[in-house]
């Protein structure tokens, strides 16, 4: 309360200035309206626990774990000293033919809290990264098994599946790929669940909806079950504000790919390490994908790496050729980084010792309670929650799309409260570290904002 009390007196005199010696010229910003944000920048300069402090001194709670990725809070120390201690000792160690042992560690470690047969790992350095590794690993299973007329990739509308081609291609996010004109052919869209009219206010799950899995049959009847290769689908979508699937989807979506032997993706980019109260979303819905991709939590944030999971089935139907023959032209300079995997076995020895992959569980009541009490205030259409997801969303002004969303942002932001906001909605998940009086300060301020840009 005492951080609270603080952080409110210094929001009333100050909203953010920064320093007139940043230059902002050079630094092209990504996903962001730049001319506007540099009128009036929103910087950090430092963080610890639960909270940023901004440029100005001010201390911001991070409602969305940096951008879903910083699960064990901010500035661990523990990470900190294996990434320095790892730097003095192997900087760079190559990933191609050669190797160091930390990366079989890593992969030892990951394979240990992955979800049922799961236990094959392949790293990348991103999210990105994993995707388009995870959609690459599909054709060429099917290829290596004697499908090779296998190659189409289905996602989902309003799926977001990172940047490379593969993900924006296989994405659903409209704007993210109306400015590319050309994407990868042979890309198809199961419909989103959304579903205000049946849904609104849910709590946890959606009771309707399970049938829209049924959109996948239409595709197979469409262009063939021999021709697909794999769907790929968030199991919470979370660049879209948090779109928990309706009851028994998943499950329905898995039947479907097992009966056309389609490979099911599940994108755990940000679902993945704690974020639903269970090391991964596979776990929380009981459904197990043939590929898993991830990133983010995997390091806590601090090192960019990611790993793409692969079941037995995946990964030794790509082992049966020659011995001397690489099995997947597939790879990066920094795959395996030492100081990435360095960083990330630190990260998982944390969550380990501070029961952080579960810990969700026994706060998801609280937070959804504590969400839905928004209920009612101007201008909310929509709550959504699953774990330690949620989402308010508001109605459009005048039919501008983003702009109420917008003015929610720099709300928050001036009043100590960062979160990530998707078209008219805001999206929060807190690092998992988070208690019921942290839940209390974020729910205050996103309740006076409503009020405040209504
Ligand atoms: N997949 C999902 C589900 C994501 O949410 C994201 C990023 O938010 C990505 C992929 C891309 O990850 P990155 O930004 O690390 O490339």
């Amino acid at each position: 309360m005492a951080q609270l009390a603080r952080q409110q007196r210094s929001a009333a005199v100050t909203l953010h200035q920064i320093p007139n010696t940043i230059k902002t010229d050079s630094y092209w910003m990504p996903f962001t309206a730049n001319r506007q944000f540099k009128k009036a920048p929103r910087l950090f300069s430092s963080a610890e626990g639960m909270y940023y402090t901004s440029v100005d001194g001010r201390q911001v709670i991070d409602g969305s774990a940096g951008l879903w990725c910083v699960n064990a809070g901010h500035g661990r120390k523990q990470i900190a000293a294996a990434v320095e201690r790892q730097l003095m000792t192997l900087d760079f160690a190559p990933s191609f033919q050669m190797g160091h042992p930390l990366a079989f560690d890593f992969a030892e470690r990951l394979a240990e809290i992955a979800p049922d047969g799961l236990d094959r790992v392949f790293f990348t350095n991103s999210g990105s990264e994993s995707v388009d590794t995870a959609l690459k690993i599909a054709l060429a299973y099917h290829r290596a098994n004697g499908q090779a007329s296998r190659t189409r990739l289905i996602g989902r509308e309003r799926g977001y599946h990172g940047v490379g081609f593969g993900g924006t291609s296989v994405g659903g996010m409209v704007a993210n790929r109306r400015a590319f004109t050309t994407l990868l052919p042979g890309v198809d869209h199961i419909r989103h669940t959304h579903d205000l009219a049946r849904n609104a206010f849910a709590k946890d799950l959606p009771e309707h909806g399970a049938e829209l899995a049924d959109d996948l049959e239409r595709l197979v009847a469409l262009h063939g079950a021999e021709t697909i290769a794999a769907v790929i689908v968030e199991p919470v979508p979370g660049s879209t504000a948090v779109l928990p699937p309706p009851k028994g989807y998943l499950q329905r979506l898995r039947e479907i790919c097992d009966k056309h032997g389609i490979l099911l993706i599940f994108d755990e980019v940000i679902t993945g390490f704690g974020r639903l109260g269970t090391p991964f979303a596979a776990n929380f819905f009981g459904v197990t994908p043939d590929l898993m991709t991830t990133a983010k939590g995997i390091t806590n944030g601090t090192v960019p790496c990611g790993a793409v999971f692969a079941s037995r089935k995946v990964h030794d139907g790509m082992m049966t050729g020659p011995e001397n023959q690489i099995e997947l032209f597939h790879g990066y300079t920094y795959s395996a980084h030492p100081v990435a995997c360095a960083a990330g076995i630190a990260t998982l020895d944390i969550y380990k010792d501070e029961g952080l992959l579960t810990r969700g569980a026994s706060l998801a009541e609280y937070w959804r309670d504590a969400l839905h009490s928004l209920k009612g205030l101007p201008n909310v259409v929509d709550i959504r929650n699953c774990g330690l997801m949620g989402a308010v969303e508001l109605a459009p002004r005048n039919g501008a799309v983003g702009a109420r969303g917008y003015d929610m942002l720099v709300e928050c932001f001036n009043n100590g409260l960062y979160l990530r906001t998707g078209g008219d909605s805001v999206a929060m998940s807190p690092p998992l570290i988070v208690e019921k009086s942290h839940i209390d300060q974020m729910v205050s301020i996103l309740g006076d904002a409503i009020k405040k840009v209504a």
